[in-house]
């Protein structure tokens, strides 16, 4: 199995479809060795967007996502501290965002996962806001709902929500998973109301962990699942080709792509296991490290995500 290779198909930019592009990195699934493929990150000459060429074909999204992956089995019981520092710094934010929502709003988180950020809503959040995900994933779709969350299994393009009906939409890590970006921010713009909005956070390629790091190793590839990789400026050129106003793009503090960037070389290098396991989730010291890093980064606006807050009109 792991050696076998992924069925791979022709990528272009998403945003200027076109394939004008030079590669800007390689590398392979460090972190789950779902392969044994090389894979290549292109960046667009136009948009500057960076993108996977070639990527998985679709059929290949079981074996590319594990029943290992973090996205599955982020918890408390397996996080301990991390997962409580993380929940309290994510509820934080998240409600900073929802300060100017009605008492009756209807939110949808696309690309939910296990529910994580709806939980926190939830738990922290207005009573009387309706929540609500979506995600393609059924081992996280269950997740979620053994939750008691209310989650729509499937793609936002395919999904046939009510138009106008959303006040509030989340992309929280999931723009980069996306086939089609164009695509899915359009569906998302037709079931939100005139004037509601839809927040993206996204990993930065202009970040400096991605200046150091993007010749192979940078947490933020995450080869081959991250598909399409942005900055600010190939953010806001793709909300604008949907037809949304962008109200800010900013970037916001993460430990977690500096964690894997460091962790994806030391595999690379068959460094000894015990200093590979001080650069993961679950090393507090590491992240605590980098967390002060990237707080340094972002007071000159480079830290390591993005957040973006996009308007219907
Ligand atoms: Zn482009």
């Amino acid at each position: 199995m792991e050696n076998k290779r992924l069925k791979l198909i022709d990528a272009q930019c998403c945003i200027c479809e076109s394939a004008d592009a030079a590669p800007i990195g390689a590398g392979e699934d460090f972190e789950y060795r779902t392969s044994s493929d090389t894979f290549l990150a292109m960046r667009c000459n136009s948009c500057e967007l960076v993108y996977l060429n070639p990527r998985p074909d679709i059929s290949e999204f079981e074996r590319i996502y594990p029943p290992s992956y973090h996205a599955f089995d982020f918890s408390e019981q397996d996080f301990g501290i991390v997962y409580k520092i993380r929940s309290r710094l994510e509820a934080k934010r998240l409600l900073s965002l929802c300060k100017d929502l009605p008492k009756d709003a209807r939110i949808l988180d696309v690309g939910c996962g296990d529910g994580f950020h709806l939980k926190l809503l939830k738990k922290y959040g207005e009573k009387s806001w309706t929540l609500e995900g979506v995600d393609v994933d059924k081992r996280a779709v269950r997740m979620a709902e053994e939750s008691g969350l209310k989650i729509h299994a499937g793609s936002i393009e395919e999904l046939n929500l009510p138009e106008n009906f959303y006040d509030l939409t989340l992309m929280i890590q999931t723009v980069e998973h996306l086939e089609n970006p164009l695509e899915s921010l359009t569906a998302i713009k037709n079931v939100l109301k005139p004037k509601g909005k839809l927040i993206i956070v996204t990993d930065n390629t202009d970040a400096l962990d991605f200046k150091i790091f993007k010749g192979s190793y940078w947490g933020g590839y995450h080869f081959p699942r991250h598909w399409n990789l942005f900055n600010a400026h190939s953010l806001a050129k793709l909300a604008a080709k949907v037809g949304f106003e962008t109200v800010e793009i900013k970037t916001i503090v993460s430990p977690v792509n500096w964690v894997y960037s460091v962790h994806n070389a030391l595999v690379d290098w068959n460094a000894p296991r015990f200093l590979t396991n001080r650069f993961t989730l679950k090393s507090t010291a590491s992240l605590s490290a980098f967390t002060s890093l990237d707080m340094v980064l972002q007071k000159f606006g480079r830290g390591a995500l993005l957040r973006a807050i996009l308007q219907k009109p």
